[in-house]
């Protein structure tokens, strides 16, 4: 009975016309949705409903649907009124890489139990470090999310930096990091994972222009300092999530060199800038970072997870997880870049390098150049659009492929505005024909948008616009 159930299971020819189907009916998605054939960007549903529709379906529901309603439910991140959070629709080949890994199901941490996918790892991680401008010295690894890159970059900062052997002994002192206002919430939760705390997390105001206010730097360090806290790191965000706009790396490196204290670059958005000619600028700085993380899935179009950490000085990544596990890595003195789970917090990782390595092999790495600067060139389309009309505003002038702006009433308050702005951005998502998204800056609240599809242009950011309007007027 068992042994029946499980040759089903494997059977190849279910595999084969199953995986057919299955191809057809993503191509015909992809066309649809890339060609805008259809109109929405989301078929918004209630949380309670959508799970009673999958509840039911579980027992009701022929199976025959189940790939094309789970297609059917989600946003469509290849539509070109896509605007929302920073994911990438991923170029088509790297699903059939996601497909490769998943079926090969090479675990990578151990050399033997990924040849290919360490060895190709080795390749990725030396191209962005050249791009980088970092040494011979400089190592890394695939893992993932940037949420776990983060917070092995600090582990590897405490390592490092920090006066005590904080992994053998535990934490003692009171230990702190430095971050803008504005940083992702993940380096907040890596920061009290750590066990920092709110003492331990210094928080630097932004300026007006919402990049970290360096010329409060010193002065936050020896606040710190004079009550006892030993601040071992310092976080430039390339760019912040929220507004897209780019710390000063430069002045964050050089106060880190000072202070002799770690400097982590959490490009996770915006460091795949790397490889723009015409944007390599928003990064100026990045080569003095200790540790810098860059997200695969989110600006270098392919599918989620893998995020590449990199190490000014490879030795810091060797370091960072001391826990022996000697039953999977023999101790050795010389190098072992084969096997990966030294260094990362995976044990089991998908073999994410192949969607790297095939994008580079098939077009090379100007493929990146083309798809952040194009992405980033939209951002300052759409910003112009919205500076030319009079109820509207952005935020601020985009550095990057994010925009947050808002509608503006003459002579209504902010309390009322920021009611506004959300009442407009709700009844967009139930619409469903545009995905975009929102957030809050000092007080103000904005919708967001992130370009993230290529193929967004000019008469769909027109179409958005006359959309809100039309939308104004019916609250
Ligand atoms: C998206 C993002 C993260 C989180 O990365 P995940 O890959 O979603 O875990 C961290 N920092 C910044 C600046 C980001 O944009």
């Amino acid at each position: 009975m068992h042994k029946k159930l499980l040759e089903q299971v494997y059977k190849t020819s279910d595999f084969n016309s199953n995986g057919h189907l299955l191809i057809d009916q993503l191509t015909s998605h992809l066309e649809d949705k890339l060609n805008a054939s259809s109109r929405n960007a989301i078929n918004w549903n209630e949380p309670e409903k959508e799970l009673l529709f999958w509840k039911y379906f579980l027992i009701n529901g022929n199976e025959k649907d189940l790939f094309q309603e789970i297609t059917k439910h989600t946003t469509y991140i290849h539509h070109p009124h896509y605007l929302g959070h920073q994911v990438s629709p991923p170029a088509p080949i790297t699903a059939l890489t996601g497909v490769i890994s998943s079926l090969l199901n090479n675990g990578t941490a151990v050399y033997e139990m990924g040849m290919a996918s360490n060895a190709i790892e080795r390749i990725i991680i030396e191209l962005i470090c050249t791009k980088i401008g970092f040494n011979e010295s400089s190592g890394g690894f695939l893992t993932s999310g940037g949420t776990l890159a983060n917070l092995t970059a600090l582990l590897s900062a405490r390592k490092a930096i920090s006066k005590k052997d904080i992994w053998n002994e535990g934490n003692q002192n009171q230990l702190g990091i430095m971050v803008s206002e504005e940083a992702h919430y993940c380096v907040d939760r890596a920061a009290r994972i750590m066990g920092l705390g709110d003492q331990g997390i210094i928080k630097v105001p932004v300026t007006s222009e919402f990049r970290m206010d360096t010329s409060l730097l010193e002065s936050k360090f020896e606040e710190a300092e004079a009550k006892g806290i030993e601040i071992f790191a310092i976080i430039g965000s390339a760019p912040s999530t929220a507004t897209g706009i780019f710390d000063d790396l430069e002045a964050i490196g050089f106060f880190a060199k000072k202070r002799k204290i770690w400097f982590h670059v959490d490009g996770a958005h915006g460091g795949a800038g790397i490889f723009s000619k015409k944007y390599r600028h928003t990064l100026n700085g990045i080569d003095i970072a200790d540790s810098v993380v860059i997200d695969g899935h989110k600006m270098m179009m392919m599918p989620a997870l893998t995020t590449a950490l990199l190490y000014k000085n490879e030795v810091n990544a060797k370091a960072t997880f001391r826990q022996k596990a000697d039953y999977l890595l023999s101790d050795s003195e010389h190098e072992d870049w084969y096997n990966s789970g030294k260094r990362t917090f995976e044990c089991t990782k998908n073999m994410m390098s192949i969607h790297w390595f095939t994008l580079l092999k098939l077009y090379g790495e100007e493929v990146f150049d083309a798809n952040v600067t194009q992405l980033y060139d939209l951002g300052a389309v759409f910003a112009n659009l919205i500076e030319k009309e009079p109820n509207f505003e952005v935020a601020l002038k985009p550095m990057s492929n994010i925009v947050c702006f808002r509608y503006l009433e003459p002579g209504m308050s902010t309390e009322h505005l920021n009611e506004l702005n959300v009442k407009i951005r709700q009844a967009l998502l139930e619409d469903g024909e545009f995905y975009i998204v929102q957030t809050k800056l000092k007080g103000v609240h904005y919708m967001r948008i992130t370009v993230m599809n290529p193929f967004t242009n000019l008469q769909h950011f027109k179409a958005l616009i006359e959309k809100i309007k039309l939308i104004k007027s019916t609250i």
